[in-house]
C-alpha cells in the first residue's frame, strides 16, 4: 500500500527534561523526540521533525509551519512564554489552511488549543493513578485497531469538569482509581483543520512507552492530516460571473 508522506511537526517544551531526573530518565532526548522515535517505527512514512520553545521563533517559523500537516503539542509549565504571534500563525494554520493540531496532556491550556477550541480548557486534576481508557467510538479513525478498554498503569488524573465546547467527536473516555471521569479523546474541526486532544502523556509516566498510546497517535496524525484537501483561496474576493 502506498502511503501518503504527512509532515509532522512535534512541538515540546522540553524544559523538564533538562532540569528533572525522573523525567530526564524516562525521556532523555526529550518527549518529542520519543514520540518521533515511535513514528520512525510505527509510521515510517510519516515526515518527522522537531520543535521547542527554546528554539528560536519557538521552532515554528514560517517555513516550518508551511511545511507541516500536523503539530502535536506537548506543553505543561511554559504556555505563558510562547508569544502571541506565534500562536497566530498556528491557529491560521490550523482554519484557513487545514493544518491538524493534537494537543497532548497538559495542552488542554496552551494558548493555542485555548484559542482553537475558544475555551479556557481547565478541568480538574489529582494525583497519579491508574487509569482505564475507554474507546466509546470504535468506528473512528482514530480508534482504530483500539481495543474496547486498556489500562494505563500510572498516569495524572485529569477529571471532569472540562472546559470545552461539546466536542464533534468523543473519542475516547476515561475513568480514574479514584472515581474521576474524563472525556479523554476529543475531537473538533476548526475551519479546515482537525483538532485532537488527547489527555495520557504526564512528563514521570510511561503513556508513550504503551502500545494503545503509541497506535493512537499514528491514527490521530493520519485523521488530523489535511491529505487531499484543495484549499481555497484565501482571501475571498469579487467574482466575474462563473456562468455567463
Ligand atoms: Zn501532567
Amino acid at each position: 500500500m502506498i502511503m501518503n508522506k504527512i509532515k509532522v511537526t512535534i512541538w515540546n517544551e522540553f524544559r523538564h527534561e533538562k532540569t528533572e531526573d525522573e523525567v530526564k530518565a524516562l525521556y532523555p532526548d526529550g518527549i518529542h523526540a520519543f514520540i518521533a522515535k515511535n513514528f520512525s517505527v510505527d509510521a515510517p512514512e510519516f515526515e518527522v521533525r522537531l520543535a521547542c520553545l527554546d528554539d528560536d521563533e519557538c521552532g515554528l517559523t514560517d517555513e516550518i509551519l508551511n511545511n507541516t500537516d500536523v503539530l502535536l503539542w506537548w506543553g505543561h509549565m511554559f504556555h505563558g512564554d510562547v508569544p502571541d504571534h506565534i500562536v497566530s500563525k498556528v491557529v491560521d494554520r490550523v482554519f484557513r489552511f487545514g493544518m491538524g493540531f493534537i494537543a497532548l496532556h497538559s495542552a488542554h491550556i496552551s494558548k493555542p488549543f485555548q484559542r482553537l477550541v475558544g475555551t479556557n480548557g481547565h478541568l480538574s486534576w489529582g494525583e497519579n493513578q491508574k487509569e482505564l481508557m475507554w474507546n466509546v467510538m470504535p468506528s473512528h479513525p482514530i480508534a482504530s485497531g483500539i481495543p474496547e478498554h486498556f489500562e494505563l498503569e500510572c498516569e495524572e488524573m485529569y477529571g471532569e469538569p472540562f472546559h470545552i465546547p461539546q466536542p464533534d467527536e468523543l473519542v475516547f473516555v476515561s475513568w480514574y482509581k479514584h472515581g474521576n471521569v474524563f472525556r479523554s479523546g476529543c475531537c473538533f474541526t476548526r475551519g479546515l483543520g482537525k483538532v485532537f486532544y488527547f489527555q495520557p502523556g504526564h512528563e514521570t509516566c510511561r503513556s508513550f512507552y504503551d502500545p494503545n498510546v503509541r497506535k493512537i497517535l499514528v491514527n490521530a496524525v493520519r485523521w488530523a492530516s489535511p491529505n487531499d484537501i484543495v484549499i481555497p483561496t484565501p482571501n475571498c474576493g469579487f467574482r466575474e460571473k462563473i456562468i455567463k
